[in-house]
């Protein structure tokens, strides 16, 4: 298996190949071997320059910073690599809905990386060029606001040359370009510039190659990675070479204005406005040192007083607040990017991390006063690069707020929970993890109870509660049939010759099929294969890698006999109509909901279908037939329905990532499925499934329910076509079977229910307040009995229900007496008065076979084995 070390090393034994440039030796730059090990080129440094190794205190800090916006700075960027040959295009979504395999974006390359077959191959719209990627990475989480450089989103300034031989640029052009860019626009001079010798790799070496990291002055500005090799189980050349230069630009911004933090270079006015009080001189000391701490998996007020050996107490006073205020800035604006593309915090996957962030932001907001609110459009306004943050700042206001009464409706409930569980006076880290994962209680609100009861806990790091950004895939079963290409002929046709190329237990493989093999939510198609002797019934189709698979009910076929295939019609048309009405319901969400609002799964099947959208919250009455209205205004219009082969690259660019719906894996050729006008259409998604050609086809859609199956996330069953009908006439029938049931007129049985339940209502009442009187009567009795006894066991014929009002009638005059009840089911119920000195559950227990349970006071169950009275 290979590593980074070990790459490392055969990269630096071939330095001359993989990082030496004819500019160092032109610049006088030399290569050296650092005390941390590394190898890096310089004009005269002693060490490297990296923090994490050497503590080196960022050193660029300016006495009169200077005031360059995020955007001015854009602007010098752009214009700086525009004239020398790049051409810019816009940002991808942060939700990284091209890669099924991945939640969120974390590089700017990501944009251009397209799994094919498994193997990564590279789409750029063009060559060279930059983009102002954001990154979401919530692996930083506890260094943000902290270290100075880290956020949970940022701007990858990606400046990328693709196909390196056959075009674009390599190492000798990049590094000129970025050495110029450094000293000219950001005025570093050459002896303050090291770069330093490492290896970039994707976490499975799917591509990997050397890398020169740029750092000045205590702060890493640039990584320049030239990803020239693919490792699947041999080391290969990549036949397209990339240039991936990943500049951090917020700390380009940052580094140009020579401010004490990152965030006043990134939100000058937030911050005025904020006016957070903090200790300056304080801050001047520990800006400084900031940089060192990187490498720290947990930073607090604790970690600080070390850092700068000042009493915990001066550092809550003086410096946290004003920290926590970059923490929620930086949360906030990470919200903001996912929300406008589309992602919302829940329970699972990508989104438990904005959930975990927005908490965050939520419980520094309480502690020190900050109007998260207030702070939303002002952010926005502060990151105008992206007006996307302006035009979603409504939605934003409305998720966060659905958010934060949940985060309190949690508090609650986690008060009381985690009061009794610090009660004990210790909490394990996996009790904690137990606590944040399952009960949303937060790490901070933990460790602020347990300062209260003086409990020492060891928290948990968040690389150990936050959730991967890889997706997880599920196991699916393999079956045993040869990897053969099936030629798939069910857009076309329903009925076909085949042969029989592979036949074993009931499975069937053909050399080509008219059968639609599941996939994309829909079922499978059925039918019957045969031939002059023969015949089987098709119960299931299924495609695995591209052989197609037919599971027979009884399978008399051989290979290489010759057999006809004919698909049920009927039940392939419901499948048809129900795919492309899921079509309509999907898009009509996003146009009623909101843009979030993706579609996560389907089903289609003969006489049911639903859709899963990610929404925040349970679907109102009024949206549901806002729904169902429009998708049936749909229908009427008769719009076409068109299956288009496209470029990959020409369907993105021209209906952008929203073809991307559930989780396909997209190919370069895409079928794209347009319903209505090709150039505006209602709908356009990749979409391999069976659909109709003409929406009216469809007939009517009908809403059945919405659910939330789980947290972030609505089904919305419903039926159409025929099977509406269908639904239709078993509620007519239900209907007249109630109706007759009755014996009222179908107008009538909605009165005739209510009253029947009205009457039942008052029956009951009647019979609680009998039994109520039974037993005071009865309770009036034993009390004379009992007299000053301290326990009584009676034998009593009544329902357990009647036994404990009794019981409690006895007790409340009979302080304390322990009474234990018990009728001929051997039901037994023990009750202790106030002042009693019995224990109700231990005195049930001493009755052998006693099963059930109960406390102190009131304890009860039954005696197996027990004999009658
Ligand atoms: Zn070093
Ligand atoms: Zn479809």
């Amino acid at each position: 298996m290979l590593s980074k070390e070990k790459l490392r090393e055969d990269f630096s034994k071939d330095y001359k190949r993989f990082y030496e440039v004819e500019l160092f030796k032109e610049l006088g730059f030399e290569r050296k071997k650092c005390s941390c090990g590394k190898y890096f080129w310089s004009l005269e440094k002693e060490n490297c320059g990296d923090p994490d190794e050497h503590g080196t205190e960022y050193s660029f800090f300016k006495k009169q910073p200077e005031k360059v916006t995020f955007d001015e700075m854009w602007k010098k960027f752009s214009d700086f690599f525009k004239k020398r040959g790049h051409e810019e295009i816009s940002r991808y979504p942060v939700v990284s809905r091209w890669r099924p395999d991945l939640y969120f974006t974390i590089a700017s390359i990501q944009d251009f990386q397209r799994i094919e077959k498994g193997v990564m191959d590279f789409e750029y719209p063009a060559n060279p060029l930059i983009v102002p990627q954001v990154c979401l990475r919530f692996n930083d989480i506890p260094h943000v606001g902290f270290t100075g450089r880290h956020l949970t989103s940022f701007v990858m300034a990606g400046q990328h040359s693709f196909n390196w031989p056959k075009e674009g640029y390599w190492r000798e052009e990049t590094i000129r370009l970025d050495y110029e860019f450094l000293t000219k626009e950001l005025g570093i001079k050459k002896e303050d510039i090291t770069f330093i010798e490492d290896v970039w790799a994707m976490s499975d070496f799917s591509e990997f190659g050397a890398c020169l990291e740029a750092f000045s002055n205590g702060l890493e500005i640039v990584n320049a990675v030239f990803t020239e090799f693919s490792y699947f189980n041999e080391i290969k050349e990549l036949p397209k070479k990339v240039v991936d230069v990943g500049w951090g630009f917020e700390r380009v911004v940052w580094f140009k204005n020579g401010t004490l933090s990152l965030f006043e270079s990134i939100f000058p006015n937030t911050l005025k406005k904020l006016n957070v009080s903090f200790d300056k001189e304080l801050y001047e000391t520990f800006a400084r040192k900031a940089s060192t701490l990187g490498e720290e998996a947990r930073i607090d007020a604790k970690t600080l007083s070390k850092l700068l050996n000042r009493e915990e107490k001066e550092i809550e006073e003086g410096l946290m607040p004003l920290l926590s205020s970059f923490v929620v800035l930086d949360h906030i604006r990470t919200l903001l990017f996912a929300i406008s593309d589309g992602a919302l915090p829940s329970n699972v996957g990508g989104g438990y991390n904005l959930r975990l962030l927005l908490r965050r932001a939520f419980a520094l907001a309480y502690r020190y006063g900050f109007d998260i609110y207030d702070l939303i459009p002002r952010v926005a306004e502060e990151s105008k690069l992206f007006s996307e943050l302006k035009e979603n700042e409504e939605e934003a206001r409305k998720i966060f707020e659905i958010e934060e009464k949940r985060y309190n409706q949690t508090i609650k409930n986690a008060q009381k929970k985690l009061g009794e569980i610090l009660a004990k006076g210790s909490l394990t880290k996996d009790e904690i993890k137990t606590l944040y994962q399952s009960h949303g209680i937060s790490l901070e609100m933990i460790e602020e109870e347990a300062k209260k009861r003086n409990i020492q806990i060891q928290l948990p790091t968040y690389e150990e509660i936050i959730q991967a950004n890889e997706v997880e895939k599920e196991k699916e079963e393999v079956y045993d049939v040869p990897n053969i290409e099936t030629k798939i002929l069910c857009y076309t046709s329903s009925r076909a010759r085949a042969k029989v190329i592979f036949s074993k237990g009931n499975m069937l493989v053909l050399d080509q099929t008219p059968f639609y093999p599941e996939g994309g939510g829909q079922e499978s198609d059925r039918g019957e294969i045969f031939n002059e002797q023969k015949r089987a019934k098709v119960l299931d189709v299924k495609k695995q890698g591209s052989t197609v698979i037919h599971f027979l009910d009884k399978n008399p076929f051989k290979e290489n006999e010759e057999v006809e295939c004919v698909v049920d019609e009927e039940r392939r048309k419901r499948l048809r109509v129900h795919h492309t009405a899921t079509h309509l319901i999907s898009t009509s969400c996003r146009k009623i909901l909101g843009k979030h609002a993706w579609q996560e799964g389907t089903l289609k099947s003969f006489d049911k279908a639903h859709i899963d959208i990610a929404h925040f919250d349970k679907l109102s009455e009024e949206e549901v037939k806002k729904i169902e209205k429009l998708a049936n205004e749909f229908v009427r219009k008769g719009l076409s329905v068109k299956a288009k082969e496209m470029d990959r690259k020409e369907a993105e660019e021209k209906y952008g990532f929203v073809i991307y719906q559930g989780h396909g894996v997209p190919s370069k050729k895409l079928r794209i499925i347009i319903i209505g006008d090709e150039d505006n259409p209602v709908d356009a998604e990749a979409c391999g499934g069976l659909h109709v050609s003409n929406t009216s086809e469809i007939g009517i859609i009908k809403i059945i329910s919405t659910e939330r199956p789980h947290d972030g996330i609505v089904r919305i069953n419903f039926v159409a076509g025929e099977a509406a009908i269908d639904y239709f006439e078993k509620l007519n029938a239900r209907a007249k079977k109630i109706s007759a049931l009755l014996n009222v007129s179908e107008e009538k049985t909605e009165d005739e229910v209510k009253r029947i339940i009205e009457e039942k209502i008052e029956r009951e009442k009647q019979i609680k307040k009998e039994k109520k009187e039974i037993a005071e009567e009865i309770a009036k009795i034993i009390i004379n009995e009992v007299k000053d006894k301290e326990k009584e066991i009676l034998e009593l014929d009544f329902d357990k229900e009647i036994l404990r009002e009794i019981g409690n009638q006895i007790v409340k005059e009979k302080k304390e007496l322990c009474l234990i009840l018990k009728n001929k089911k051997n039901e037994v119920i023990c009750i202790c008065g106030k002042e009693s000195k019995f224990n109700a559950i231990e005195e049930l227990k001493k009755i052998s076979g006693f099963v059930g349970g109960g406390k102190e006071k009131y304890a009860e169950g039954i005696i197996k084995g027990g004999k009658n009275a």
